[in-house]
């Protein structure tokens, strides 16, 4: 992969993404900065998968700044509602007031799945994209990542965030939200998108 540095800008507004993949690219040797910190605006979501829209994303910073830039999407997408809510897992967490509610999201989750009655099964997983984008010419790479499981009912566990209480990664028995957070890192969607991008680039740098 083309190399990036010294400076890669992370396309989150989300100071706990910008930690977490902070802590992951800077032992590579490369500087990260925020999109907040360099006042880019947050592009519209418009894509139709996690690829799409964290290619927009990392497109947007990377045009905006001069610079390469890194960004992630990532949700829960649930077998029997054939992948959703998918890219909208955000969204099904807003109330009427543009809220984050999640016991909410994981009871829309839950009801649309026993609405498809007795049969629907409960697999699902997590996705996670992550691209890079160069600036100027329009350069771009996509890795992604997953981790299978299952839903369960009622939600479990205070850990974590999003739809952590309600999944349960396969081979496991403690939710997401029951685990350890360095339990849950390490076998993460984000993680394996991670590992994968964490190789491009240094078989990029050995090249
Ligand atoms: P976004 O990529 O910031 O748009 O986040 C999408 C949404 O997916 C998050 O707000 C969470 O609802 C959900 N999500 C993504 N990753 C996780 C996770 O690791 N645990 C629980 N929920 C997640």
């Amino acid at each position: 992969m083309r190399k990036i540095g010294p400076t890669l800008v992370i396309a989150t507004h989300n100071p706990g993404k910008l930690r977490e993949i902070a802590e992951l690219i800077e032992p590579l040797g490369i500087a990260c900065v925020s999109a907040a910190s360099l006042d880019l605006p947050e592009p519209e979501e418009t894509g139709v998968s996690f690829a799409d829209n964290a290619d927009l994303k990392a497109r947007a910073a990377a045009d905006l700044s001069g610079l390469p830039a890194l960004a992630d999407d990532s949700g829960l997408a649930v077998d029997a509602l054939h992948g959703r809510p998918g890219i909208h897992s955000a969204r099904w967490a807003e109330d009427e007031a543009g809220n984050r509610d999640w016991p909410r999201a994981m009871q829309r989750v839950w009801d649309a799945v026993e609405a498809e009655g007795p049969d629907a099964g409960h697999d699902a997983h997590f996705a996670c994209a992550l691209a890079i984008a160069w600036p100027n010419d329009g350069q771009a790479e996509t890795f992604e990542g997953r981790v299978d499981g299952t839903l369960v009912w009622p939600p479990r566990g205070d850990q974590g965030f999003g739809y952590d209480p309600m999944f349960v990664p396969a081979g496991g028995e403690q939710t997401f939200g029951e685990m350890d957070p360095a339990a849950k890192h390490a076998i993460s969607h984000r993680a394996d998108a991670f590992r994968k991008l964490v190789a491009a680039l240094q078989a990029g740098r050995s090249s």
